[in-house]
């Protein structure tokens, strides 16, 4: 009987589930050390957002760390998500898509922050990375809103 490696991933990239993005997933846990587990709900890191897949999405960030002690949570939504016109959010006009789009990651952020606190995860070890993207894996940054001063 052959021994089964040991997972040694260090990491969970959590996505959404849209099929197009999935060669640019590919490469973000080919570039990890390791590998990395990978959670997919529909809405990426808005999920930690919505009712009640945010108690899904959670439980797969604190298996994570159960099982790996991960260090790193890498977390991304993408432009153009169907599970933001399935729970009823229409925009605006792009800025204001992009913006609730970080918004929602630095939700995500905070109560993944809180889970593994509760967990009794020392502060500071695990470190949680957002990004927004667009269909072709590009990040798209934060509108930057002018100064009003
Ligand atoms: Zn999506």
């Amino acid at each position: 009987m052959s021994a089964i490696p040991k997972h040694t991933a260090k990491a969970i990239v959590f996505t959404c589930r849209e099929e197009r993005l999935r060669n640019q997933i590919e490469n973000i846990i080919r570039s990890l050390p390791g590998g990395a587990f990978h959670a997919a709900l529909a809405g990426g890191g808005g999920a930690f957002s919505f009712e009640p897949d945010k108690h899904v999405a959670l439980k797969q960030v604190v298996a994570a760390h159960k099982i790996n002690q991960i260090t790193d949570i890498y977390l991304e939504s993408h432009l153009g998500c169907g599970a933001y016109g399935l729970a009823g959010i229409t925009f605006a006009n792009s800025q204001a898509e992009i913006t609730k789009l970080h918004d929602d990651l630095s939700t995500a952020r905070r109560v993944i922050t809180e889970a593994l606190l509760a967990e009794g995860v020392a502060a500071g070890t695990v470190h949680v990375h957002t990004r927004v993207i667009d269909l072709h894996g590009k990040p798209i940054d934060r509108p930057v809103l002018a100064k009003t001063a």
